[in-house]
């Protein structure tokens, strides 16, 4: 009971914070991807090919890699520059013929795919509701999650929980991933070649849930999914189409525990996803 009534104060206490003076009705539940007719395709196979209509908005370079990551970079803002931007990549298409989720995790195996390997303690697949309404797409794990295997379960994750409260839904109706699966050493910033080493098992993870709604968390997630080199900054609050499932860009719960006055930029981005995941309705 008192840890309930704990659980209660801090919810309040973030509601206070973000400026909430009256939380909406809960969400219903997360329903099958195909009942609620999504635009993405049956049949899926990962191609590195957008077809031209998705294609043509997406001519942007990745992020860049950054020189000397330390702590403060992590979950920070990407301003790629020109002279290290990457090429221009179309937004990989998802043609998935993973059966499950488990098949993708289990095609991972213990990777060796890229460097990030070699520091890792546990691959952070991801987790929740494999017919999630809403997936949560973060950098990648940090220390706390590469110890448990679990995504966002440290200070960042207990703020995204209370995130995912406040619009009416539990952690477990959701799915959480993140952009690499192995802790980058320091918690730097994801190198491009460990991204594009690493985006795959995501895209798929995606393409088999198909939610209704991807939130990108930070400039990573949302340069990788969106193939843009603009910032969080520029463009949280704005919806924008992965595959025809709709993305909401908003700040990395690390940067609003560093940037607490975020929160209510933060707290509008996330009505805009429980008031349209609220008009679909079951
Ligand atoms: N930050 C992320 O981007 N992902 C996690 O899983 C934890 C912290």
């Amino acid at each position: 009971m008192a840890a309930v009534a704990r659980q209660l104060e801090a919810q309040l206490k973030f509601y206070r914070e973000i400026g909430v003076t009256e939380i909406g009705d809960s969400l219903p539940a997360a329903k099958p991807a195909v009942e609620a007719g999504f635009a993405v395709p049956a049949k899926i196979s990962l191609v590195d090919a957008a077809p031209p209509e998705i294609h043509a908005a997406r001519q942007e370079p990745m992020p860049k890699k950054k020189d000397a990551p330390g702590q403060a970079a992590l979950f920070g803002d990407l301003e790629p520059t020109d002279e290290t931007a990457p090429k221009a990549r179309p937004l990989a298409v998802i043609h998935s013929q993973d059966p499950s989720l488990e098949a993708i995790r289990e095609e991972i195996g213990e990777c060796t795919r890229c460097k990030l390997h070699e520091h890792r303690t546990h691959i952070v697949y991801g987790e929740g509701d494999a017919q999630a309404r809403l997936v949560f797409v973060g950098e990648g794990p940090g220390a706390d999650e590469d110890a448990t295997g679990r995504p966002f379960v440290g200070r960042a994750g207990q703020l995204l929980d209370k995130i995912i409260a406040a619009i009416g839904l539990k952690r477990e109706q959701c799915y959480i991933a993140n952009v690499v699966k192995c802790r980058p050493p320091g918690n730097r910033t994801p190198e491009r070649d460990e991204i594009a080493t690493c985006e795959q098992f995501l895209f798929r993870q995606l393409a088999f849930i198909k939610p209704q709604v991807i939130v990108a968390l930070g400039s990573p997630a949302f340069q990788c999914l969106l193939r843009t080199k603009d910032t969080i900054t520029r463009s949280r609050g704005e919806w924008r189409d992965w595959n025809g499932i709709k993305v909401m860009p908003t700040f990395h719960p690390a940067y609003l525990l560093r940037s607490p006055d975020k929160k209510r930029e933060a707290w509008e981005d996330m009505k805009k996803v429980r008031d349209y995941l609220s008009t679909l309705g079951d």
